[in-house]
């Protein structure tokens, strides 16, 4: 019988960011081979629908409004609630992102319903939904089990692994038309501090640098060996207090949360409120000159040294096996 599950896809630069894809996957766990639905809104979407379906969706819904150009908690609100009205789905399913864990609550209050967030696994036990996700800054994970009523959740990015993405799979595409009502907030603009390059939530590979990077001018070389690497530069909390780099690199507590397949740490101590923010990194590489640091507790692998030394020398090594 299975349940009929909605996937709200996030877009971002005219494109679909890959946690909702993630997020079609998990839908696909919660569905039990019921009808995973993925939902766009935005000014042009119709033509983005095509890749949710190739990454797994039976259907989509598409709502172009240019009030939904940028995302408001307004207007998708508005919007999701106009689909969910439509659709009655049994399950909803959000990235774990800036704007998932905006919307998703605001959903669970208006639906009255419970919501699951920042999910890293999500499992069919005989119909019931099981859920992992971290507790006490990544320290433990607990474990949910979702028995009836809507499963509304929201799914950490590089967690749950995507379907393969398959051209020939075939999937109505729907344009629904919705009423947006004025917005509360217009966004005029959007100014990026970051600069271009892989998004720091979904990079596979980061290259993070703490107060002991010394400068702005030092991070040169991290963004060098990120570069190399097609990843993302980070930062400590450390690093973006002495004014080394943006408070938009900060991964932690009060940070980002990233779950990388590779983190190098450079000049980074190790403290507990950094830790939250990337301790679930697949492999944590500590470059660090004092050999009592506490990365070092957590790392795969360290390095004893200064990161001035070592990076060049990662750099040098990389650029020899690419040639
Ligand atoms: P430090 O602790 O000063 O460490 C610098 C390290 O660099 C040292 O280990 C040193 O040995 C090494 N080093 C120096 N020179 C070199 C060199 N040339 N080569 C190699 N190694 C070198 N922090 C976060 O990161 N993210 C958060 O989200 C966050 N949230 C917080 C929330 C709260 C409520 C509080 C109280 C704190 C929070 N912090 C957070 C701050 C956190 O406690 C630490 O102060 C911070 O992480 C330290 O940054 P750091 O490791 O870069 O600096």
């Amino acid at each position: 019988m299975g349940r009929k599950v909605l996937v709200l896809g996030e877009v971002r630069d005219g494109a679909i960011r890959h946690v909702s894809f993630e997020a079609i996957a998990a839908g696909k766990v919660i569905a039990e081979g019921g009808e995973v639905i993925g939902v766009l809104f935005g000014e042009s979407v119709n033509n983005l629908a095509g890749e949710m379906v190739a990454y797994g969706a039976d259907r989509v819904l598409t709502v172009e409004n240019e009030k939904l150009k940028n995302y408001s908690s307004d207007g998708f609100t508005q919007a999701m609630t106009a689909v969910i009205d439509q659709e009655s789905p049994e399950g909803i399913v959000l990235g774990h992102t800036a704007q998932g864990k905006d919307l998703a609550p605001r959903l669970a209050s208006k639906l009255d319903s419970g919501l699951v967030s920042d999910a890293v696994d999500v499992n069919n036990e005989n119909g019931n939904i099981l859920f992992t996700r971290p507790i006490y800054s990544g320290k433990a994970f607990e474990k949910k089990m979702i028995t009836d009523g809507l499963v509304l959740a929201t799914i950490r990015p590089n967690n749950v692994p995507a379907l393969a993405k398959d051209e020939s799979r075939a999937g109505d595409v729907q344009p629904i038309e919705v009423d947006i009502k004025d917005l509360r907030t217009v966004i005029k603009e959007i100014v990026r501090k970051t600069a271009g390059g892989v998004d720091l939530s979904e990079a596979k590979v980061i290259v993070a640098g703490g107060r002991g990077v010394k400068s702005a001018d030092g991070f040169k070389v991290l963004e060098e060996l990120a570069e190399l690497l097609g990843g993302a530069v980070g930062a400590s909390r450390g690093a973006c207090d002495a004014d080394y780099c943006d408070y938009s690199l900060q991964i932690g507590q009060t940070g980002k949360v990233v779950t990388p397949d590779l983190y190098i740490a450079c000049g980074i101590s190790g403290a507990i409120q950094h830790l939250a923010g990337m301790s679930n990194s697949k492999i944590l590489v500590a470059i660090n000159k004092d050999p009592e640091a506490n990365i070092f507790k957590v790392a795969d692998y360290g390095i004893i040294g200064d990161l001035f030394e070592v990076l060049p020398l990662f750099i040098e090594e990389i650029k020899r096996e690419l040639v």
